[in-house]
């Protein structure tokens, strides 16, 4: 085992440990025709008789080609929800190492590190809701191991500029996670060309925002191979099963269907953003790089509910830091947007 800074990084435990090895391990050539009489599997064909391939290389493969990364470079989970929880199992030893978060932002990093018994020092987003750098370095200890940047950030909408996650990754000794969930709907770049400079840098998507395909649950970690290779070493064998690997391949393989999408959805958030400001409960509509809008309101149960009364569902974000009054609504078909702003007309008084 090599003692690279990435493996000092890395939980003893999980550095020295043995992986469990399936089936398909042993036998990796699962597309082989092979009589398969190695996995107890009942060899009737139902299409989904056999275990996935554990390692996803299909799926990579495509991947690989749509992101321009290499197929060693990406790890596949159960949605991101699994691909995060793998970055605090691997990384942080519970009970001793430390994340920094930056709220507000997306809670389920907050949740994993309460689950996986790991101290998360919040540091606030400033007023627009941008990096506050000094306060990020003056928060690291020997034991922070990773800090959770959310970009474009839910619920704010805002993207995070280049130059501040590269300020991050030139000073910070551990990983740095950027959360690009929501990135298809941004005009920044992805940070998937800062990956060959910067060996520390981790980048989760998913197929759950732009892909429209979040019931199949498929997250996508982009990191170093060095990075991929513990990850694979300690998730659960088969995580991503056959019936979302298939699906996931389709879209990867009818991607004019999501660029169309994306763009209408680009539009109609725009549209939104012209219409709102014209009624006298939104107080301020914070600027939207993702498919969501951050608008703070007179009085955001009131408005919750009155939207509820008309058959619409919003997020009422008022409890997060710094967003107090306000309400994180989703942009929807061209349809349902023009459903929303009749029913903002109505209640408008
Ligand atoms: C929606 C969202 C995700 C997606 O999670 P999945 O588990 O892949 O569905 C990840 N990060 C952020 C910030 C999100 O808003």
């Amino acid at each position: 085992m090599s003692d690279s800074a990435i493996s000092q990084l890395v939980r003893p435990l999980v550095r020295e440990m043995a992986p469990y090895r399936s089936a398909r391990d042993e036998f990796e050539d699962f597309e082989a025709q092979k009589i398969f009489l190695d996995a107890n599997e009942n060899p009737y064909n139902t299409e989904v008789n056999r275990y996935p391939d554990p390692l996803q290389r299909r799926l990579k493969r495509i991947l690989a080609k749509v992101k321009g990364v290499s197929a060693d470079q990406i790890l596949l989970g159960n949605g991101s929800d699994e691909v995060l929880d793998l970055v605090f199992r691997t990384f942080c030893e519970p009970g001793q190492d430390e994340v920094i978060l930056l709220p507000p932002t997306y809670g389920m990093y907050g949740v994993l590190a309460q689950l996986n018994n790991i101290k998360a020092i919040n540091v606030p987003l400033d007023d627009n809701f941008q990096l506050d750098i000094a306060a990020i370095m003056s928060s690291i200890n020997e034991n922070t191991k990773v800090i959770f940047v959310c970009s474009p950030n839910n619920p704010s909408g805002n993207a995070i500029p280049f130059e501040q996650i590269e300020i991050l990754l030139n000073r910070f000794k551990g990983l740095v996670v950027v959360d690009e969930a929501y990135i298809d709907f941004s005009e920044q770049r992805s940070a998937l060309s800062l990956l060959e400079t910067y060996p520390k840098l981790m980048i989760c998507q998913t197929l759950s925002k732009a892909y429209g395909l979040a019931g199949i649950r498929l997250g996508i970690g982009f990191a170093n191979p060095e990075i991929i290779d513990f990850f694979n070493k300690i998730k659960p064998p088969y995580n991503v099963n056959v019936l979302t690997q298939k699906m996931a391949l389709a879209s990867l393989n009818a991607l004019a269907l999501v660029e169309r999408q994306v763009k209408t959805l680009i539009e109609e958030r725009q549209k939104m953003e012209r219409e709102l400001p014209a009624f006298g409960f939104v107080k301020k509509i914070y600027p939207s790089d993702a498919n969501f809008l951050l608008i703070q309101v007179d009085d955001a149960q009131k408005r919750y509910d009155q939207f509820l009364e008309q058959g619409i569902v919003v997020r009422n974000r008022s409890s997060l830091l710094g967003c107090e009054n306000t309400l994180r609504i989703t942009i929807g078909t061209p349809e349902e947007n023009i459903t929303f702003i009749n029913v903002c007309k109505s209640i408008d008084q």
